[in-house]
């Protein structure tokens, strides 16, 4: 993938801890892991390049209703379900859904070019707790 960002000792911090990570962890989660390979960092150091590197598709924002934007390394297309209870992130491991493409453009006069689709559900362990709290 092409990007027009410079490297920099902050940026690859950034980028090593997310692809370290399948937790697709908050802005907050990532400065305090960033935290300790550059002791100096500000959060809103973290929180810009976050962005930028989003912008640069060198990372991808998952932004889940109004709950706080979760960010992930695996910029390899895939599916995210999002527990309605906790608010995790998790990947779905299924086959992409490219045909919705082909039925956005069936009634788009210009060109579709991508779809983006998350999942809502609630995770084995909320399950689990709302289990037994009947
Ligand atoms: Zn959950
Ligand atoms: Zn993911």
């Amino acid at each position: 993938m092409k990007t027009g960002l410079k490297r920099s000792k902050q940026r690859d911090a950034i980028i090593n801890y997310l692809r370290s990570t399948k937790e697709h962890p908050t802005a907050d989660t990532v400065y305090m892991n960033v935290k300790e390979v550059i002791p100096n960092i500000s959060l809103g150091t973290v929180y810009r390049n976050l962005n930028l590197l989003a912008a640069c598709g060198d990372i991808i924002k998952i932004s889940c209703d109004n709950k706080s934007e979760r960010f992930d390394g695996n910029v390899h297309p895939h599916y995210h379900v999002i527990c309605t209870e906790c608010g995790e992130v998790m990947d779905l491991e299924m086959e992409p859904l490219d045909h919705v493409n082909v039925l956005a453009g069936a009634v788009f006069d210009g060109r579709i070019e991508e779809h983006v689709v998350y999942f809502k559900g609630i995770c084995k362990k909320c399950l689990k707790k709302l289990d037994t709290a009947k």
